[in-house]
């Protein structure tokens, strides 16, 4: 077969000129400049017949390309763009976009057909299992996609805003109609099997290939060559999906009376606010108009009446669908003078980060190192030999059930834990205090570390003293978690 007689036969078949190109196999920058790659490939074609300040010949039905119904064509490429403009499009700050095409089953019908229309005329040469084209989606990539990014200056990015444009065409319904017939008849043995048959895009690439399917059954079905159409295909939807951002940052918890998440009791709030509503409340809304579905994570957390002081805990804002992708040292700044201006909450380091770094917060959390200050009581003043009881350089392990405080929302198991090193120190002004230093694995519960809670944790503080012991204040001071890196948002700007 030559090149030629294929794109003759193709022409007479109503097969547009990208699409003839399709056929002879052209890749990526061979669809920019047809008529030279025409030339290369030793094929004569008429001239464009429509340059852009002729009046265009009569619409004909014939005009609407039989195998991709006008997908390729210069007026749908402006359908497109127009399409894209009139959506959402200007409210995503994006520099990257990717294009999501849905297309209608009516196309791989017509690819179908057309190869065994190849394979009637050119007998052998055209495989029955490797189709004769470039597939539609490969080509909608190689051809559609730098064409919209031109138009609309944007890079081509697969984690930019995503753009799904959903088409349809008049034939769709009865085509399948016909499909699902066609499948009954080919694949009896599967129909049956099957209550409802759903025929996917991936059974059709899989499935329906002339070497599975006889051109003879088809064509009860489905015409060989595909018949012209009347129309082409039409926009159905333009759906726009912006990136996912990741925003990371520490935060400071500077009250004892703050929740970590919202804390709501039988439907009823017990707490006004929280660190996870502060924050999203006053970052999230640069990156997102639905801060509902903005997922707060952190390493680890506190109780209620516990603080985090020293340089904070890590926290990321996982942010779907983001209109923003981008977040300046002034932005950032503004964003942390925000959360400060509570101050129940401080945060510092708010930065962008990419979404692989999560990892940080979610995994290894048990391996961690968190460091405590507890301010304790005892029943009498303290002596030497409490103190000196209470100076652990060496790590020991306890076991620790669950505490009866969380029991409603925790199982009941028994953890061992670490202690990594226990200091003390005799508060100036009240004998009967001790301000201890924890360093412990995370997870560890400290309260009940300190007083035992009957036995309930071994040993414990009070245990090891021999005595009773109370908590009376509790905070965090540090995380040996490293991340997100140091950014000083204030000195940047100034
Ligand atoms: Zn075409």
């Amino acid at each position: 077969m030559k090149n030629q007689e294929l794109i003759d036969y193709l022409e007479s078949c109503g097969v547009c000129r990208v699409c003839q190109l399709r056929y002879l196999k052209a890749r990526g920058s061979e669809y920019r400049d047809m008529q030279k790659t025409f030339q290369r490939l030793d094929v004569q074609v008429a001239a464009e017949e429509t340059a852009d300040n002729e009046i265009p010949a009569k619409k004909s039905r014939l005009d609407i390309c039989t195998t991709c119904l006008g997908l390729f064509s210069k007026d749908f490429q402006q359908q497109l763009i127009d399409g894209i403009l009139r959506s959402d499009y200007a409210k995503y700050d994006s520099p990257g976009i990717v294009l999501a095409f849905n297309l209608p089953m009516v196309l791989q019908l017509r690819q179908l057909s057309m190869w065994f229309a190849l394979q009637s005329k050119f007998g052998a040469s055209v495989d029955s299992n490797f189709a004769p084209d470039v597939p539609i989606k490969e080509a909608v990539k190689l051809i559609l996609h730098p064409i919209v990014c031109t138009q609309l200056g944007k890079e081509y990015d697969a984690n930019g805003l995503m753009i799904n444009i959903e088409l349809r065409h008049s034939t769709e319904a009865d085509d399948v109609a016909q499909l699902v017939q066609l499948n009954k008849a080919a694949f009896p043995a599967q129909a049956k099997h099957q209550k409802r048959i759903e025929i996917s895009r991936g059974l059709l690439e899989k499935q329906y290939q002339p070497s599975r399917l006889k051109a003879e059954l088809f064509k009860k079905f489905l015409p060989i060559p595909p018949s012209p159409v009347n129309d082409s295909l039409e926009l159905q939807s333009i759906q726009l999906c912006g990136p996912l951002v990741c925003v990371a940052g520490r935060y400071r918890k500077l009250s004892r009376e703050l929740s970590h998440t919202p804390w709501v009791l039988n439907g009823k709030r017990i707490m006004e606010d929280s660190i996870e509503e502060i924050i999203i409340r006053n970052v999230g809304s640069h990156f997102s108009e639905t801060p509902e579905k903005i997922t707060f994570m952190s390493s680890g957390r506190e109780d209620v009446d516990v603080r985090c002081l020293g340089k904070g805990r890590p926290f990321v804002l996982e942010i779907p669908n983001a209109r923003c992708g981008s977040l300046t040292r002034t932005q950032a700044l503004a964003m942390e003078q925000a959360v400060d201006a509570t101050g129940t909450v401080s945060i510092h380091n708010l930065q962008l980060v990419p979404r692989e770094e999560l990892t940080h917060i979610k995994t290894g959390e048990e391996q961690k190192r968190k460091y405590y200050r507890a301010l304790c009581v005892l029943e009498q003043p303290a002596t030497l030999e409490i103190l000196q009881k209470l100076q652990i350089s060496e790590s020991f392990d306890i076991q620790q059930k669950t505490p009866i405080r969380v029991l409603h929302r925790r199982p009941l198991h028994t953890r061992p834990r670490t202690i990594f090193g226990v200091k003390a120190r005799v508060q100036r002004e009240n004998p009967r205090l001790l301000v201890i230093d924890v360093v412990s694995q995370a997870g560890t519960y400290i309260k009940e570390l300190v007083h035992g809670e009957f036995g309930r944790t071994a040993p414990s503080l009070s245990s090891i003293i021999g005595q009773p012991m109370d908590i009376l204040a509790l905070d965090v001071v540090g995380i040996d978690l490293d991340w997100p890196s140091d950014v000083n948002n204030a000195a940047a700007v100034e």
